[in-house]
């Protein structure tokens, strides 16, 4: 039987059953008290998920519509730019710069790698006369599962006045975050990842450093002006009609990251990581992450020699209705993308690699079946112990 669809992308994710049941509801007025409670009280939700005090602008776009906020808020058309690049959402962010004006100076690193920290020193130290206004970075990055050392590439900058720009997208709420600890400017993150709520929302924090730089910021903006945004945040409202339906799911989805707590959340994601990787180590595939920079939010995989990943995710989609993510760009029928994050059981796991097990041995690959699975039984029994 092939039952319900089973979604393991790294985003969109699984909804929770509370989730589904808060947005299915009738509209409110947008402009009156019910949303306004709302409002305040996903705003602070979200600044408990940023761990900060500061501004946070919850837009009705995709992930990249707040990416695209960030850049027009805080970079004017001249500026130059260091973007860091591990992947195709740092390419992403930088090509959106660029596009706005910015002489964007890239760094990039292969992909599967994460950023060293000593190559952006190295590069700030040259910069004596502060002609770099923004560095952009990439927390998780998405395309690869590889996570960036956030805090590390922060004191790499050091006293450099740079605005430090982070493409939180899938980062948050898997993979650690201190956005006021760590000296964060800018923060960008999204609905449909880690926060467990559908495509549609996306958040954008900044502090005080940042607002000076946006209050001196030429590029043109209507849609995406933070100073609108907070202007109609503080009569509890937003500039334009917001995604009603997405707020209801994401007041009940911070209820439930609140009642699960942050600490908990990130602990769950790396044991997610951890149990995959052993698990997929034992069949004897290869990752492309290597261990110290492993995304807790996704895994991927090579497929081995000869078989193309695409196959691997048409057998599982086929033979047992599990979606997987592919490779993107160069790394297209490379590897394929288990994703671990949001409303994700160990449970969930274990079916994926069992099926993953199956769908190899059709493919033609050699293994011992159950080996994979065995070896992920054995992690959660011995964390059990811990
Ligand atoms: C998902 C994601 C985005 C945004 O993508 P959208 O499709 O616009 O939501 C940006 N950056 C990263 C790292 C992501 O994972």
């Amino acid at each position: 039987m092939i039952g319900d669809q089973f979604l393991l992308l790294p985003g969109p994710t699984p909804l929770p059953e509370r989730v589904v049941r808060a947005m299915s509801r009738q509209m409110v007025n947008h402009r009156g008290s019910e949303f306004k409670q709302i409002l305040i009280s996903v705003t602070e939700g979200i600044k408990k998920v940023y761990r900060t005090q500061n501004q946070v602008l919850i837009y009705p776009a995709s992930g990249t519509g707040a990416l695209e906020a960030a850049v027009v808020n805080f970079i004017s058309p001249g500026d130059k730019i260091l973007a860091i690049s591990i992947g195709v959402f740092g390419d992403r962010f930088a090509k959106i710069a660029g596009e706005f004006g910015a002489q964007v100076e890239k760094i990039d690193f292969p992909w599967g790698q994460c950023a060293d920290p000593q190559v952006i020193k190295d590069r700030i130290a040259q910069d004596k006369k502060n002609e770099i206004k923004a560095v952009l970075v990439t927390h998780n990055e998405t395309s690869t599962g590889v996570y960036n050392d956030i805090k590390a590439i922060r004191e790499a900058l050091g006293e450099h006045p740079a605005l430090i720009m982070v493409d939180a997208v899938s980062g948050l709420a898997t993979v650690d975050l201190k956005m006021d600890e760590w000296h964060l400017d800018v923060v960008v993150s999204g609905s449909q990842k880690a926060f467990m709520i559908p495509p549609g929302l996306s958040f954008l924090a900044f502090n005080e450093r940042a607002l000076k730089v946006h209050n001196k910021c030429k590029n043109p903006r209507y849609y995406w002006d933070v100073t609108s945004g907070l202007k109609y945040l503080e009569k509890g409202q937003n500039p334009y009609t917001p995604a009603i339906s997405l707020y209801f799911g994401l007041e009940e989805a911070l209820n439930m990251m609140l009642e699960e707590g942050l600490e908990r959340i990130l602990n769950r994601h790396r044991n997610y990581r951890d149990m995959v990787r052993e698990a997929v180590k034992a069949m004897g595939l290869e990752l492309l992450a290597p261990d110290h920079c492993a995304s807790c939010a996704l895994t991927s995989v090579r497929a081995p020699e000869g078989i193309g990943a695409n196959k691997i995710r048409q057998y599982i989609r086929e033979d047992f209705n599990i979606i997987l993510a592919g490779g993107q760009q160069t790394l297209d029928d490379v590897i394929f993308r288990i994703g671990h994050l949001g409303y994700v059981r160990e449970l969930d796991l274990f079916s994926v690699l069992a099926a993953l097990e199956l769908a190899l041995l059709k493919a033609g690959y050699q293994m011992e079946l159950g080996s994979g699975v065995k070896r992920a039984q054995e992690y959660l029994f011995n964390s059990y112990c811990k």
